[in-house]
């Protein structure tokens, strides 16, 4: 791997890159002379919303996976836009490395991230995946590759991309900002039994996190029933007197109530929800003993795993031929919520939606930071995510319990992610997803709209 600030075109990593942006462009162009729009073939995907099949051309990025440049001393790496977190963790911990934030999930990418507002146990010290971004060399419609940085001719896009979803440009390569690892991570976990507390507990740690010397390093939490919540710490650490294995036998989310500490290496620190895929795997069986050692034996015990046999149910038909949404709403979504009214809408999820646990984990941005215009949280604010993925049991229309979700974030001032199903009505997205500013971007950088309008790819419209 080629370390420093300093690259030449002779760099044979720079070199191969180059050759892949001019394939990717000819391929760019020949759909572009055919007038077809356009959609990227990806090898992975974590969407949950259900796409309609539409005649795009694709554009084929699954080569865009390259580590191009570490630099230690300045704390950032460059990458290719489709480098999955897993492959970028591999290439940056044997250098005592890590991105400043990992989503939990091993096949997110670092573009997929960055346009959809990446978020992880580390937030809430550095903020979202796309506020760790320093700059970003984007695909844009009118079929050029423009870098874009806070401070360039391209900043309104470096500042727009963020939540984008793909509709403005694709992000090839990307600078994202390192963290100095340790071999361990030590675990806390402290259980309550009221919301305020685990709140108001978890906003204090965050406090001590921002302003002491890195303790605790990573701050996340679980609600496991409307009486049950753990607040979970971890803190860097030279060494271990023993550590977990959650990759196997033993499952994490379970770990949190029967054990008050724990010590994971930091590898397994940053996968541990994946093995169970949060706890959503429990819905493939993977949580049944007998069945786990199958999953086990066969590799299947992580989030990419769950998600093919997902789509490959709802792609055959097989999940409507065996009525698997009968009665059931599935919520998949993940909210944001600023801190002071993080409680409320914790309730409200509790007492109205009732899928069980919720995972919750704060994110702020650098004070005085830059405001991204489609993803607008406010630096100085911490928020609190809420991820909530289960089915519902419902007599209702469809998107019944969705809507209450949107209705109740709206109303606190949240803010919801856009990566699984929504029902936003268009005047109400236009105010919160700042679509003016998004047409105004798409005006410039997709004047023929070759790639997708974000309110009808993001919003069920029908
Ligand atoms: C159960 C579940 C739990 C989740 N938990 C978390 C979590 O804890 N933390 C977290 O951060 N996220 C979480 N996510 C959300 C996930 O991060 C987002 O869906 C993210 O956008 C996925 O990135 P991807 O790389 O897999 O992209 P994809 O799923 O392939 O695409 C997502 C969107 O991004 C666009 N896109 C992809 N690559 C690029 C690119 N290079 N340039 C521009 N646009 C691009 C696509 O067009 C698409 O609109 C979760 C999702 C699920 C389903």
């Amino acid at each position: 791997m080629h370390t420093g600030a300093n690259t030449t075109p002779a760099d044979p990593k720079r070199a191969a890159h180059e050759a892949r942006r001019e394939r990717l462009i000819s391929e760019f162009h020949r759909a572009r002379d055919a007038g077809r729009p356009i959609r990227l073939k990806k090898a992975t995907s974590n969407l949950f919303r259900d796409r309609r099949r539409a005649d795009r051309a694709s554009l084929d990025v699954r080569d865009f996976t390259h580590v191009l440049d570490v630099n230690p001393a300045e704390g950032w790496v460059d990458v290719e836009g489709m480098i999955r977190y897993e492959t970028l963790v591999d290439a940056l911990l044997p250098r005592r490395l890590m991105p400043a934030v990992v989503p939990e999930l091993k096949s997110i990418t670092v573009g997929g991230a960055i346009s959809g507002g990446g978020i992880e146990s580390s937030s809430f010290r550095h903020g979202f995946v796309h506020e760790t971004v320093l700059e970003m060399d984007i695909l844009t419609g009118a079929g050029e590759i423009v870098i874009c940085r806070p401070d360039n001719a391209h900043a309104d896009l470096f500042f727009g991309f963020p939540c984008s979803y793909g509709a403005l440009g694709y992000c090839l390569r990307a600078r994202i900002r390192t963290m100095p690892t340790r071999p361990f991570v030590h675990l806390r976990h402290q259980a309550f039994s009221r919301i305020e507390s685990f709140v108001a507990e978890m906003m204090n740690a965050c406090r001590a996190g921002r302003t002491s010397d890195g303790k605790p390093a990573f701050i996340d939490g679980t609600a496991f029933s409307d009486r049950s919540f753990v607040l979970t710490t971890g803190t860097w650490s030279d060494e271990a007197p023993r550590t977990s294995d959650y990759t196997g036998d033993n499952i994490y989310h379970r770990s949190l109530r029967e054990k008050s500490e724990d010590w994971l290496t930091v590898k397994d620190y940053l996968w541990r929800w994946d093995t169970d895929w949060f706890w959503c795997s429990r819905a493939f069986g993977a949580e049944h003993p007998v069945l786990r050692r199958v999953y086990k034996s066969l590799g299947l015990l992580r989030s990419t795993a769950y998600w093919k046999i997902k789509a490959f149910l709802r792609r055959s038909g097989l999940f409507a031929l065996l009525r698997l949404d009968r009665g059931v709403e599935y919520v998949i979504q993940d909210v944001e919520i600023q801190a002071e009214r993080a409680g409320e809408f914790l309730a409200f999820l509790l007492r109205e939606i009732g899928i069980l646990p919720v995972w919750v984990c704060p994110a702020q941005g650098s004070e005085g930071g830059p405001r991204f215009p489609l993803y607008p949280t406010d630096p100085s604010k911490l928020y609190l995510n809420f991820g909530f993925w289960g089915g519902v049991p419902s007599e209702h229309p469809p998107g019944h319990f969705d809507r209450l979700v949107e209705a109740k974030t709206i109303e606190l001032g949240g803010w919801k992610s856009l990566y699984s199903t929504s029902y936003f009505e268009p005047d109400t997205f236009e105010r919160l997803y700042d679509e003016s500013r998004c047409r105004s971007l798409k005006q410039r950088y997709d004047p023929d709209k070759r790639f997708p309008d974000r309110y009808a790819k993001c919003v069920r419209t029908s």
